[in-house]
């Protein structure tokens, strides 16, 4: 089995979350999603253990030294970051685990896990489709808000750092954007166990 990496990145409000969750729904059993610890406080209806696990910046402070994180980064004032351990044991399992995570992130994943990373970069067309999307979704204050707008543009400079870039106008489209880079790349021979894949062959003759 395959198992890499799915890495998203992209200005918050873009529609990451809205399109991982199409492609869940649709390979629910070959993917694992790595769940963040963050400091920030929870939205309405987001549940601890399902979309992060919400802890206190003690707790987060005693994952950093006891070497919990493969990465973390402090986003938007409030720390960030994904598990080692599940990542690594989710791989084993030749799993593709998905990973939503910033451009800091990925930087730091990338240096220690490049050849099993395939990153992509969702955003939406402009500036002011972005600022509609974070007011329709309503879970910022207005400061919270400028905050997020101000670091889409810093992150927008990193484009360059992604295999795939995914610009998320029409949301049909573009999950079938995701999804052909998914597929694409679990076809790839690098990373898929030729030997074996051959021994079958032959032992069909
Ligand atoms: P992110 O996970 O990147 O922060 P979300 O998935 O929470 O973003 O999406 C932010 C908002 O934009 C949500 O209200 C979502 O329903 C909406 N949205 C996502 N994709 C599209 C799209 N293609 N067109 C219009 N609205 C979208
Ligand atoms: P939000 O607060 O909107 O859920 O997420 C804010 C930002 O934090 C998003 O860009 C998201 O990709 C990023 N993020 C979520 N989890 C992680 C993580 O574990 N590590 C890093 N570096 N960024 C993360």
């Amino acid at each position: 089995m395959k198992n890499f990496i799915l890495l998203v990145s992209g200005p918050s409000g873009a529609g990451k979350s809205t399109l991982l969750k199409k492609l869940f729904e649709e390979f629910k059993s070959d993917l694992y999603f790595s769940i963040s610890s963050t400091t920030r406080s929870p939205r309405e209806g987001e549940r601890h253990g399902e979309h992060y696990y919400f802890v206190s910046h003690e707790e987060f402070q005693e994952d950093i030294k006891n070497d919990y994180f493969l990465e973390w980064a402090k986003v938007h004032e409030n720390f960030y970051g994904t598990s080692l351990r599940y990542t690594q044991e989710a791989l084993n399992n030749g799993k593709i685990v998905v990973l939503d995570i910033d451009v800091q992130g990925y930087k730091i994943a990338k240096k220690k896990l490049q050849d099993k990373i395939v990153s992509v970069f969702i955003t939406t067309k402009d500036k002011e489709e972005l600022k509609k999307r974070l007011i329709k979704r309503n879970t910022d204050t207005i400061i919270q808000l400028e905050k997020r707008l101000e670091n889409a543009s810093d992150e927008m400079k990193e484009l360059c750092e992604y295999d795939y870039l995914i610009i998320n106008d029409k949301l049909d489209q573009s999950y079938e954007a995701l999804r052909a880079i998914l597929v694409a790349h679990r076809l790839r021979t690098k990373g898929q166990d030729l030997d074996q894949i051959q021994n079958t062959w032959n032992k069909g003759e």
